[in-house]
């Protein structure tokens, strides 16, 4: 089968081609960068606009041959971004006469780590800008284990670094500045499975205003916000006797995060994954590649049906595609 992915969820205007014969993934991506600030979700629909027909026609180039499904991601994610791809999927299906596949993003992040590991049923700690939780399957359906009460972490790390006033995103300039720094108290916030970051958020940013040195912060809270990350996946492994994690979203590209994940988990014999950087960050290899998943499984939906969903949880979604999935 191949399939052709389209990603819009918030700032990757991104087109995939997929062929299961082959496990090949070819991905073009047009990232919208913010002049100031962080993510404006007009100007980020207004990339999206301006770049998807380009994305998709380079990957319909790349591909080269006949195209048998069109996989979107339907959410979540920013409703004017949302609607921008939705509707270039479902042209570009009915154009082609081929079956939509409505693929829910967070899954996307997990399945795709669990498809490049060969791991059978891992849990899986889904870092990314606007989302943050810990996925276990059973009984037909991704559970949510634990999650944020409140931002995603890479917002929350992005929220930090404006304050400071660094260039979006704030993610990879904590990592560097991270090098240099010793650490400071924050508060490490975690409930019963659930973690919080905004009053992390809250002290680091007081504690650079109180001329605490950045580096030292950025050090603070790589080491809280992904100590709290890794205690809740150890906690999901325990709790589901799983002794497989992989790791998805955008903030699983910061080295300190991996390690930290890498040596608990060889400290509890359990195996760690996770995939390259390109199928971390938003992409549509991973929108391809579960959209596959699921058209060969008959998931696939009726353009009448296909509006898309801002607050789309993982745990909404029937698993059609796994084995056993009804069990
Ligand atoms: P979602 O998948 O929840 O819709 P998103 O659309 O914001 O999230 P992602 O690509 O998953 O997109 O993640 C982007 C986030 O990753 C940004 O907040 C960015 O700061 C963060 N990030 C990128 N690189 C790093 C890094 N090296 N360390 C920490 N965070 C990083």
């Amino acid at each position: 089968m191949r399939v052709l992915g389209i990603e819009g969820t918030a700032w990757a205007a991104s087109a995939a081609y997929y062929d299961t014969a082959t496990d090949e993934v070819s991905i073009e991506t047009d990232a919208y960068l913010p002049e100031s600030g962080g993510i404006h979700p007009r100007e980020a629909a207004e990339h999206m606009r301006e770049a998807i027909p380009a994305v998709v026609e380079a990957t319909l180039n790349e591909a080269d041959g006949p195209i048998d499904a069109v996989a979107f991601s339907r959410g979540p994610g920013l409703g004017p971004c949302l609607r921008i791809a939705g509707t270039a999927a479902r042209a570009l299906a009915g154009s082609l006469d081929v079956p939509l596949v409505g693929v829910n993003h967070m899954l996307a992040h997990a399945e795709i780590g669990r498809h490049r590991s060969g791991f059978a049923s891992p849990v899986c700690l889904n870092a990314s800008g606007a989302n943050a939780h810990v996925l276990g399957y059973t009984n037909g359906r991704y559970r949510i284990l634990g999650e944020t009460t409140d931002t995603g972490v890479g917002n929350a790390l992005d929220k930090f670094t404006r304050h400071v006033g660094w260039s979006h995103p704030g993610g990879p300039k904590i990592e560097r500045a991270a090098e240099d720094g010793e650490y400071v108290d924050l508060p490490y916030v975690v409930t019963g499975m659930d973690f919080s970051f905004s009053g992390i958020m809250s002290a680091a940013k007081a504690a650079v205003d109180e001329d605490i040195p950045v580096e030292d912060v950025c050090f603070s809270l790589q080491e809280t916000v992904f100590g709290m990350l890794t205690e809740v996946a150890e906690r999901a492994l325990s709790l589901t006797r799983s002794s497989e994690l992989v790791l998805g979203g955008g903030v699983g590209q910061n080295a300190r995060l991996r390690e930290m994940l890498t040596t608990m988990c060889e400290e509890r014999g359990a195996e760690f994954f996770a995939p390259e950087a390109h199928f971390l960050r938003d992409n549509a290899g991973m929108i391809a590649v579960l959209g596959a998943k699921m058209a060969v499984a008959g998931d696939t939906i009726e353009i009448a049906d296909s509006r898309v969903d801002s607050g789309f949880r993982p745990d909404d979604v029937p698993v059609t595609w796994r084995e056993n999935s009804g069990g």
